[in-house]
């Protein structure tokens, strides 16, 4: 379902919609935190896309922890530990030949350790509140046995959703927390770049 040279171009993809939006990121992480995620994220990528070219590639997994691990090594903020986190868990589980189910879970598992390390919950007003719906709507779609183009739009969806839902919260996570209820009335940034990265997928895959 799911080649190497697929997960290699969600990356590419990945980084080019950063790059794009990559103003629109650091405005929104101006208004609540520290005005750097638009370029913390668009050079964490490129390390990831060199780190790519320069490896080896033995499997999907082998993209994904690559990936992670460059994140957690050259992003500075909180969101590379966390993205980080989330591909080095995915490529620790994730099974060859890939399958939707196989990916779902995978997800799954990657977000449960963005949870565990950011101690953050649906509704804190973080990257989880557009990765959580994602992650759910790719479980519905292997449940309900849709294709794979399908489900990633309806996961691509979610994560847009989720990332406008946190325009009304208030933040319990993360710098913007500091802020309070001042933190209400923006989207959170982490979010919206999550959203990207679901949009990339989707795109690739399509
Ligand atoms: P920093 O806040 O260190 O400058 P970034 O600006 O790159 O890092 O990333 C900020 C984003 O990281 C936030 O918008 C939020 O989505 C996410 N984030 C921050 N702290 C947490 C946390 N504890 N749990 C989950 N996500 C978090
Ligand atoms: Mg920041
Ligand atoms: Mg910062």
């Amino acid at each position: 379902m799911m080649e190497t040279a697929l997960f290699v171009a969600w990356f590419e993809e990945a980084a080019r919609l950063v790059r794009a939006d990559r103003d629109r990121l650091t405005r929104l992480d101006a208004a609540i935190g520290d005005a750097d995620h638009g370029t913390n994220l668009d050079r964490g990528l490129t390390e990831v896309l060199k780190a790519l070219a320069d490896t080896a590639l033995e499997s999907e997994a082998h993209v994904l922890t690559t990936a992670g691990a460059t994140l957690i090594r050259r992003v500075g903020g909180a969101s590379g530990p966390l993205y980080g986190s989330l591909f080095r868990q995915m490529g620790k589980v994730l099974e060859t030949p890939v399958t939707l189910a196989g990916f779902a879970a995978a997800f799954e598992e990657g977000v449960v350790a963005v949870e565990r390390l950011g101690k953050a919950a649906l509704g804190d007003k973080t990257m989880v509140d557009a990765l959580a719906p994602a992650s759910r709507a790719l479980a519905l779609a292997v449940r309900d046995g849709v294709g794979v183009r399908q489900a990633l739009d309806q996961a691509a969806r979610a994560a847009a959703e989720g990332s406008k839902a946190t325009i009304p919260m208030q933040a319990r996570k993360g710098r913007a927390s500091y802020l309070g209820e001042r933190s209400i009335g923006h989207e959170d940034p982490g979010a919206a770049s999550a959203a990207l990265f679901m949009t990339a997928l989707a795109t690739v895959a399509g």
